[in-house]
């Protein structure tokens, strides 16, 4: 035992061996980093020698030199890999918060990725060679689309409440019906937030139901903000009433109050002529009168994570003015992926094409259907593991959005037969790269391909076959 432990090289030794030099440039781990990690593999190898539970090749063997790099490189590989990877989506679930929301489009990717290598006029404006204002950027562009005065972005929309009742309603009273009073994803009440940002809460009405003189029997003098906030997540049913905005809106300017709507999702596109839900369309929104609206960036919008208000240029500018925007403010490669997603969006239906949670949303049964028994045909071809069935099966939007929406798609159904449907699904999930999600229903592996590219079709395919 002595023996073997002293025939391992020294380091210094080993810092001399072809195979660690080749390391050195392979890894960019600089000569004390990588050192360091040789310093660990040793101490590991040494421990295992002891404990007699080494089951490599001898020490002072060239063999032992060579499996000693092998660990080296391995452990490299771990502690130096990104923990944020990409998975690829197969549970037809669009909006799935935990996958990452929204994928952007190329135009969006595209403009971060110039934007974050390069300097660029964030805040300068090159005519006048002077200062300028982050906020110039996607305003012109969230006002052509949402026919508002003025708008700003913010980090999310949970911020962008929060701004919007700290920076109106602080010490003041906000009216909100109870049937509104939403959690959403286990993190966000509108409460709660109410609270944090100083503004009283008054309820009005009850769970489902709502009349206006419920409002206009709360509206006082301590009266700052009417809201109304988007039932995401989840829907009342059957006997409900809840007053619409128009009426909100009347309501609201009698009674020199400001109309807020927290529109949640905030749809920027008519998916109501696609028979795809009841959102209302943000432009419908402002045009009812609305003094201010906010909405996510990264839900129904498709774009990156930020909260965007819009409305009244009087209010905006007011909220611009706050404190509170520069705490809440959004990075340049925020604003670029969002300006790449309003471009495509400006575009028109050819543009939203570009986007990938319109294009999922949008795409056609027929095109589902001829991807998931082409899929199968494929599977079926190269290997006869599986038994497989494509079936009619509803997709979710997600993120907390459209609740009460399914979206008619077809599925295909895996079985594999020496493993459960657990077993496969855990198999997808992490022992590939990029690491496979799927849903599990009665003992069978789901895959919705309306959530996958088809570039990554044939890697799932390949994966399966694998098993
Ligand atoms: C999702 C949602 C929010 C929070 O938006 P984030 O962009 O996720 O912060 C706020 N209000 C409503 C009604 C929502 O649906």
């Amino acid at each position: 035992m002595k023996e073997w432990l002293r025939s391992i090289p020294a380091v210094h030794e080993l810092q001399n061996h072809e195979q660690f030099l080749t390391l050195l440039e392979k890894s960019q781990l600089d000569v004390i980093q990588l050192t360091k990690q040789l310093k660990e593999v040793i101490s590991q190898v040494r421990t295992l020698l002891v404990k007699e539970q080494w089951h490599g090749a001898m020490p002072g063997t060239n063999q032992f030199i060579t499996e000693m790099f092998q660990l080296l490189n391995s452990q490299i590989h771990k502690q130096f890999s990104f923990t944020i990877e990409k998975v690829i989506n197969a549970t037809g679930t669009i909006l799935h918060t935990n996958l990452g929301r929204a994928r952007l489009s190329d135009n969006a990717i595209n403009h971060v990725i110039e934007t974050a290598r390069n300097y660029s006029n964030l805040e300068y404006k090159l005519i006048e060679g002077e200062r300028g204002s982050r906020h110039s950027h996607v305003e012109t562009l969230i006002k052509e689309i949402t026919g508002a005065e003025a708008a700003m972005v913010v980090n999310n929309n949970a911020a962008a409440v929060y701004l919007v009742l700290r920076a109106l309603a602080e010490n003041k009273e906000v009216i909100v019906s109870r049937g509104q009073l939403v959690e959403i994803g286990g993190s966000f009440r509108i409460s709660s937030i109410m609270e944090e940002s100083g503004a009283t809460l008054i309820e009005v009405g009850t769970t489902n139901k709502t009349h206006l003189y419920d409002y206009e029997k709360a509206i006082q003098s301590e009266t700052a903000i009417v809201m109304k906030v988007h039932t995401s997540n989840f829907k009342v049913v059957g006997f409900t009433k809840s007053i619409e905005t128009e009426e909100l809106v009347q309501l609201s300017k009698e009674k020199n109050v400001i109309f807020y709507e927290d529109l949640g999702s905030g749809a920027l596109y008519d998916f109501r002529k696609h028979g795809i839900g009841e959102e209302p369309v943000v432009k419908e929104v402002i045009a009812m009168g609305a003094d201010v609206v906010s909405f996510s960036g990264d839900k129904l919008l498709g774009g990156p994570q930020a909260g965007i208000i819009a409305g009244k240029k009087e209010i905006i500018d007011k909220l611009k003015k706050h404190q509170l925007a520069r705490v809440l403010r959004v990075d340049k490669m925020t604003l670029a992926a969002l300006e790449g997603t309003l471009l495509d969006y400006a575009r028109g239906e050819k543009g939203i094409q570009n986007i990938p949670t319109l294009r999922d949303l949008l795409v056609n049964l027929d095109v589902l259907d001829d991807r998931a028994k082409g899929f199968v045909t494929n599977l079926l071809q190269a290997t006869d593991k599986y038994l497989t069935e494509v079936f009619e099966d509803m997709s979710q939007v997600g993120g907390g959005t459209m609740p009460d929406v399914q979206l008619p798609t077809r599925v295909v159904a895996v079985k594999h037969n020496k493993l459960s449907a657990e077993q496969l699904g855990k198999k997808l999930r992490t022992e590939c790269k990029p690491a496979i999600v799927a849903r599990i229903q009665k003992d069978a592996l789901i895959i919705d391909l309306r959530t996958v590219s088809s570039e990554e079709e044939p890697f799932i395919l390949q994966a399966l076959i694998n098993i």
